[in-house]
């Protein structure tokens, strides 16, 4: 059970949600993130119901000095949003959404899953881009940048963000949008939570649905260095409705996938098309003909059946290690390191997507947001797993043999998908001119580097 200090009791005099310290029941629960092999202990967990919550847990932490974690959805892979000892201030429960299907417009509040938001905005036949996991955090997934299947027609998630509410490192509650607060807005768009706590986005929408032509098709791994090729022709020439991604792995068992392919090793191809159904299937069709698929799941079907069909694949708990990288285009090099990764996988729930990016990304212009990715081609993911921690070091080792692999050949990364990899590698998400412009608002928006438990760019 807790000792209360004089800190303690002041935050608990000044808090409407709920405070939870270590031994109480609720504690251990809520403690852990959605990479098992995180495993940390904070000093207090402090579950927000709103801004002067945020504001008392962050006076709190200021009195108090140590570590601040900032959790939305808990999906950070390296446990960004968890800490040993100091306090973690849990947004869970600040779930409000209001969607206006006039304006097109949806505000969503810190604690959103994409799931939730997708719900609530395919009542109207809208949606905003997002990721490609429903139960991820809205809030890291947009601060980061955020990719998804709706990236190359209406652009990443910030691409679609008209304003946020944030609280600073000082307790002030500020409106960032183009107009207010720019350089803030600017910032926030790919910077990370390293400028303040986001309580409230605002997104626009867009009509999508609610029925698309999509799903997964999967093909013999083995046949994977003739579909990677034939796939790097094909793509050149498709529409902006038209988002993919390749994945290596072996089959997961779950319902939707005959009991007779589980386990099979497979090159798999997930797309999304965002117009008529009737455009989906004649765009798609050439995919198809390449050669006749083990595992055909591309149909006409709802959005919100595509938005989760990847979500039994990477449930919360498992042990998860990741390394990634963008890559400007796929060269005969870089496919036949692909196809070579591919067939080293030796566990069935480690995987590797490769998302295919342009389209409406890179038509934005790169200094106007922190985003740093906007002329790559594609993003591979290498993403080692188990369920414990057994067997867990092997499928690092193969995790980093894949990166190091990829080196020579990479253009980039996201920083949504970084690790804790080090300062370097958080400059290379950003490049050199990016990168200073964001330690310039640090030092205007966080010079004490409160909070640092992210991509960290230090004040400069
Ligand atoms: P958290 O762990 O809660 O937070 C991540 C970071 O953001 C932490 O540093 C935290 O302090 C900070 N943060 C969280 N909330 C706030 C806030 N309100 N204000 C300020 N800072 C905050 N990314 C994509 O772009 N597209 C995808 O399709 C995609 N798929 C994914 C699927 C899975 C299964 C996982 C685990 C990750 C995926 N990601 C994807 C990466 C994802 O965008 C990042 O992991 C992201 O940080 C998750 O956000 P979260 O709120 O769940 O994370």
């Amino acid at each position: 059970m807790s000792t209360t200090t004089p800190e303690i009791q002041a935050l608990d005099d000044d808090f409407r949600g709920e405070l939870v310290h270590p031994g109480e029941p609720a504690y251990d629960d809520l403690r852990k993130v959605w990479n098992g092999s995180i495993d940390r202990r904070p000093g207090l967990i402090a579950r927000c119901t709103g801004v002067a919550d945020i504001r008392s847990a962050l006076a709190y932490a200021r009195r108090t000095g140590g570590p601040v974690a900032i959790r939305g959805g808990g999906h950070s892979f390296p446990g960004h949003s968890t800490c040993d000892g100091g306090i973690l201030l849990d947004l869970a429960l600040l779930k409000g959404i209001r969607v206006d299907p006039v304006r097109r417009t949806a505000r969503a509040q810190a604690g959103v899953l994409l799931g939730e938001l997708d719900r609530e905005t395919q009542a109207f036949g809208l949606a905003t881009p997002s990721g490609i996991v429903t139960h991820t955090g809205l809030a890291g997934l947009t601060l980061g940048g955020g990719i998804g299947w709706l990236m190359r027609k209406y652009g990443l998630s910030i691409d679609n963000l008209l304003s946020v509410d944030v609280v600073t490192a000082e307790g002030e509650l500020v409106t960032a949008s183009e107009d207010v607060n720019p350089d803030l807005f600017w910032g926030i768009r790919g910077g990370g939570g390293n400028f303040g706590i986001v309580t409230e986005f605002e997104f626009r929408l867009h009509p999508v649905g609610p029925i698309v032509y999509g799903g997964l098709l999967a093909w013999p791994m083995d046949r994977s260095p003739e579909l990677l090729r034939f796939y790097r022709d094909w793509i050149t020439d498709v529409p902006d409705e038209l988002t993919t991604a390749i994945i290596h792995r072996w089959l997961p068992a779950v319902p939707t996938i005959p009991a007779e392919l589980h386990g099979r090793p497979v090159v798999a191809m997930v797309v999304n098309y965002c117009g008529s159904i009737e455009d989906g299937e004649r765009v798609v069709a050439p995919l198809k003909a390449f050669a006749p698929p083990l595992l055909d799941l591309c149909t006409a079907r709802p959005f919100l059946s595509l938005q989760s069909m990847l979500d039994p694949s990477f449930p919360r708990g498992r042990w998860y290690y990741m390394r990634a990288c963008d890559v400007g285009e796929l060269t005969d090099e870089v496919i036949d390191i692909a196809v070579e990764r591919g067939l080293a996988i030796d566990s069935p729930y480690t995987s590797y997507p490769i998302f295919q990016l342009g389209g409406a990304i890179s038509r934005v212009p790169a200094d106007s947001t922190a985003f740093g990715g906007r002329t790559s081609g594609h993003t591979f993911n290498f993403v080692g797993a188990t369920p414990g921690p057994e067997g867990f070091d092997a499928q690092q080792d193969w995790v980093r043999e894949s990166s190091r692999a990829m080196e020579p050949h990479q253009s980039g990364v996201y920083v949504n998908f970084l690790t804790d990899e080090g300062p370097a590698r958080i400059r290379s998400a950003y490049g050199p001119s990016t990168y200073n412009r964001l330690q310039s608002l640090k030092q205007k928006y966080d010079p004490t580097n409160l909070f640092h438990l992210n991509q960290n760019i230090p004040p400069n």
